[in-house]
């Protein structure tokens, strides 16, 4: 299970985060909607440890990783601005966080390859991230993700650079590994349909807190407030 309790994130005088908590079971499909600006970006770096908390804990399967580096966490992330090393081939990037956990090579191999596949980046195997384009850099990003199998998945718009046809197939995709290896996901989204067709449960959140959470039917036909009728496009 994901935990988040009571975390608040100030920047200088900003409070961006006013104790946020939200309560996941393992192997839910979190999706995190609102406003740009409202947070999100700022929550999911939280809890990846990127970012130190003003206040309030993060827990893991029951464990306060609240002042754990990311590397103790056993979170893998998708950035919203993908991140990728630039000096090292798609392979390479892909194969890294393997390597810094130890994981044989030949498994590391067998991974790059199913993911590769998966995300239909095999031909791009040998490039540098500057030789792609920003959705095949995205799909990279989401590689280096999915070789890892960890307790959690943060995935911040993993798909806002894709086009159609490719969005859906890869949404598509992470709903069958979700279904298949049961890993907690969170997951933001600006997309009404990604967000109704992943979720098993939808928070809604405004300046800094968590307006609703509930599952994708509740917040759609149940808003708690006009606010998130409108932002869910809610029949009135
Ligand atoms: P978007 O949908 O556009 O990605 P978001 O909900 O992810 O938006 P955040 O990136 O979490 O929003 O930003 C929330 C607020 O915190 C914004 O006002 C932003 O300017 C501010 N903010 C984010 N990171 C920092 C930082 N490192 N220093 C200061 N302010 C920051
Ligand atoms: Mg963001």
């Amino acid at each position: 299970a994901l935990e988040i309790h009571n975390v608040r994130k100030d920047f200088g005088s900003e409070r961006v985060l006013k104790d946020v908590s939200i309560s996941i079971d393992s192997g839910e499909f979190l999706i995190l909607v609102g406003p740009s600006g409202c947070g999100k970006s700022t929550l999911m770096n939280t809890i990846a440890g990127l970012e130190p908390v003003t206040s309030g804990n993060i827990y893991i399967d029951g464990e306060d990783v609240t002042w754990r580096p990311p590397s103790d966490r056993d979170i893998a992330m998708v950035f919203q601005s993908y991140a990728l090393y630039p000096s090292m081939t798609v392979r390479q990037n892909i194969s890294f966080g393997l390597e810094m956990r130890k994981v044989p090579k030949p498994e590391r191999e067998a991974a790059v390859e199913r993911v590769a596949d998966l995300l239909q980046i095999t031909p791009l195997l040998e490039r540098k991230p500057s030789q792609l384009s920003g959705g095949q850099r995205q799909r990279v990003a989401m590689g280096r993700a999915l070789a890892r199998e960890p307790k959690v998945y943060l995935f911040d718009e993993p798909l806002s650079n894709l086009d159609a046809k490719l969005r859906v197939d890869m949404r598509t995709e992470i709903k069958k590994l979700h279904q298949r290896l049961g890993t907690t996901i969170v997951y933001v989204t600006h997309d009404q349909v990604e967000a109704m067709t992943l979720a098993d449960c939808i928070a809604v959140m405004r300046d800094g807190c968590i307006l609703q959470l509930g599952s994708p039917d509740e917040v759609y036909n149940n808003p708690v407030d006009m606010f998130v009728a409108g932002f869910m496009g809610s029949p009135s």
